[in-house]
């Protein structure tokens, strides 16, 4: 059974495609999308030997190694041109991370793959990377699950250069519009955290002006977009 985080991933993977997972640890998600069809081949990829030795059993115990190709390799050097990925998922790590893993392996994208991302922070670090790259964004969607929120972002190769407002990177295109009750919660808890570093800076001897001025500010750009 797959968390709601990893089924929401799984549901932007289209039927047929062939898929690496970076960094799958347990392989959880690509062994779901294999046993449900879904894929027929997929790549597995894990940095550190512990996590893929997980992945490894799992696969097995599932019957799945003909379908499911586990790799020890950094990021993006799971991947060979001959494994004609054209779908890859990068989920549960921060969005520097992600950014880092897409940035340094950036010679092994040939713009046709659709890229999954699910940071659990630094959503805002993503989006600036996929802009910078000229990958658009599809589809955004936010979920919560053990009192934590998470964000995930589909984005492909655009034929021209893209702008984003700085709003939309750090909101999202979609979600920003979509004002779900969850983004609005999630946003809310920004504004309370900030309001608390207000006032411990108000208690502070020495006050920090412009930094105080610029928290206001946020605060007051987050209200607005959530209004
Ligand atoms: N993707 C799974 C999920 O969303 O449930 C597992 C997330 S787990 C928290 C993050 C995994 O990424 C760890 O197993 C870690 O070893 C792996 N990882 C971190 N940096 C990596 C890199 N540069 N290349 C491949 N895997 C990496």
């Amino acid at each position: 059974h797959l968390s709601k985080r990893l089924q929401t991933v799984s549901d932007h993977v289209e039927p047929g495609s062939r898929l690496a997972d970076i960094g799958s640890d347990h392989a959880y998600l690509p062994i779901h999308l294999a046993k449900n069809d879904i894929i027929s081949y997929g790549v597995v990829g894990e940095v550190a030997k512990g996590p893929l030795s997980n992945a490894v059993s799992e696969i097995k115990k599932e019957g799945l190694l003909s379908v499911l190709q586990p790799r020890l390799a950094d990021g993006l050097d799971a991947i060979q041109p001959a494994d004609k990925i054209d779908a890859i998922t990068i989920a549960g790590m921060g969005g520097n991370l992600i950014s880092h893993i897409l940035e340094n392996g950036y010679d092994k994208l040939t713009g046709q793959e659709k890229l999954i991302l699910q940071p659990n922070v630094g959503e805002g670090v993503v989006r600036t990377w996929l802009m910078t790259h000229r990958y658009q964004i599809k589809a955004e969607q936010i979920l919560s699950e053990d009192d934590h929120i998470y964000e995930i972002i589909t984005a492909v190769k655009a034929p021209t250069k893209l702008a984003y407002t700085d709003k939309e990177l750090k909101f999202g295109p979609f979600l920003m519009k979509e004002k779900s009750p969850i983004f609005v919660a999630k946003w809310q808890s920004e504004i309370k955290l900030l309001e608390r570093v207000l006032n411990n800076m108000k208690k502070a001897s020495h006050e920090d002006v412009p930094k105080m001025a610029a928290i206001r500010a946020e605060v007051q750009m987050i209200k607005e977009v959530i209004a």
